[in-house]
């Protein structure tokens, strides 16, 4: 008989079988539950922000479930101008979020590698070297990983969407500029130039099995990386992964299985840095605070400029008219609060599991 969710809840050390097993069950409250506890014990009940600045929508790439995709006309082009930028990041500091992620589209020419090398130092200018600084900027190369860090960057976040190399192939063009190689290869280059380094998987794509996202499960835990950042996967009408919409779990079973990956992660990498996503509250108004209370501790309230936002759409029903204007002020802080967490106002809420790496490497 194969062992009960109890028992493999019990074990130390999961196999592929054992998670596969726990993402195939309906036992989810005691999952939930054991995660809570982890969660409480290790990293406790603060939520850290980190301001997200969708910086451009311009992307070289051709991904098949992106709404920016390059291949898709009918959005504008956009870049954030330089002082669109600076007062995003300014908003962060001054309302005590202490972080920000600059996200967008993929480009690697030298203009671009250039300009968010400038902006780096001029946000760490204006806010008096105090704010955290996020990229999530796709693939580059080593040298430019370290360039941005060498300006001030922090932490870097690279999904590698889904960690069968297979399913890879089958969601991206085959062209020579997307593949899973390529894909672990910078972030192995992210590790070797000495960021945070985060990862993530999209969750109920087409294709995609529970063995799948165990051994996305079991892919963060040997990378051994520091933050996660996973959501469902939801469908996007210009995209040519949009034909295949009817062979998707539903939105609520999305949901439930991104709470699920949230709450397993948890409890097998139990202090690095989780993110409650956008893409969750886009199926489920509550999805964020619901991630929050089975393992996510981050939130990234949305900073981009409100004119910008409806050419951001990286799938349909994204939530852009001034949801998060709230995260500043009451609504956000309430919702936090009513489920027994509290905003980390003013801490750069590093992921607990690098610093432990970091003193590692220095007391050998
Ligand atoms: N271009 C960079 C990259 O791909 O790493 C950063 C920006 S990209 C828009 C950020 C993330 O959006 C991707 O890693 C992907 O997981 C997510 N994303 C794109 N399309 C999505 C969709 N249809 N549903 C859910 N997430 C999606
Ligand atoms: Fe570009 Fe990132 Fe979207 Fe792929 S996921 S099309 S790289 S923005």
């Amino acid at each position: 008989m194969p062992p009960r969710v109890k028992e493999i809840l019990e074990k130390d050390f999961w196999r592929k079988e054992d998670i596969a097993r726990l993402l195939a069950s309906d036992e989810d409250e005691i999952i939930f539950e054991k995660a809570a506890a982890v969660k409480s014990a290790h990293v406790g009940n603060k939520v850290y922000f980190r301001g997200l600045i969708e910086y451009s929508n311009r992307c070289a790439k051709n991904c098949f479930y992106c709404g920016i995709r390059s291949g898709n006309d009918k959005y504008t082009r956009y870049e954030l101008t330089d002082e669109e930028t600076l007062t995003a990041a300014r908003f962060a500091w001054e309302n005590r979020y202490a972080s920000i992620v600059i996200q967008s589209g993929e480009r690697s020419d030298a203009a671009f590698t250039e300009i968010i090398e400038y902006l780096i130092r001029k946000i760490l200018e204006a806010t008096g070297n105090e704010l955290h600084i996020t990229l999530s900027l796709g693939e580059q190369s080593e040298e430019t990983y370290r360039r941005w860090l060498n300006a001030g960057a922090h932490r870097y976040l690279l999904r590698i969407e889904v960690s069968n190399p297979a399913l890879y192939k089958k969601l991206h063009p085959d062209d020579g500029l997307h593949t899973h190689a390529t894909r672990l290869e910078a972030l192995a280059a992210l590790r070797r130039a000495g960021y945070q380094v985060g990862t993530g998987v999209m969750i109920g794509l087409p294709f995609q099995t529970f063995d799948d996202l165990a051994d996305d499960l079991i892919f963060f835990r040997d990378f051994d990386i520091d933050m996660a950042g996973m959501g469902p996967y939801i469908e996007h009408p210009d995209t040519p992964l949009y034909r295949f919409r009817d062979k998707i779990p539903s939105p609520d079973e999305r949901v439930r299985l991104s709470l699920k990956m949230v709450a397993l992660l948890r409890i097998m990498m139990k202090d690095i840095n989780i993110a409650a996503t956008t893409a969750l509250q886009t199926l489920d108004p509550l999805g964020r605070e619901k991630a929050l209370r089975v393992g996510a501790n981050v939130l990234m309230p949305n900073l981009t400029p409100e004119k910008y936002r409806s050419d951001y759409l990286l799938y349909e029903n994204k939530p852009y008219v001034h949801d998060d204007a709230g995260a500043c002020g009451a609504d956000l802080e309430s919702r936090i609060l009513s489920i027994g967490n509290r905003i980390a106002y003013g801490e750069w809420g590093d992921s607990l599991h690098f610093r432990e790496r970091l003193n590692q490497v220095v007391s050998i």
